[in-house]
């Protein structure tokens, strides 16, 4: 079975403002993204996704 997973999830360190692409799990033939647990560059927790980031930035 090919199955092509939508893309993956954006989301966007509040502090830093790194883009990092969601955390893939396969679970029941269906794909979930989530959060990094941390920012790789400045160790941040605190993550929106792509969507409420470019809605923040051009309200
Ligand atoms: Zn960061």
């Amino acid at each position: 079975m090919s199955h092509t997973p939508e893309l993956p999830e954006r989301y966007v360190c509040t502090n830093c403002h790194i883009v990092y692409a969601g955390t893939v799990r396969h679970e029941d033939d269906t794909y979930h993204y989530s959060a990094p647990d941390e920012c790789a560059a400045c160790g941040s927790t605190d993550f929106v996704t792509f969507e409420q980031y470019v809605r923040h930035k051009t309200a």
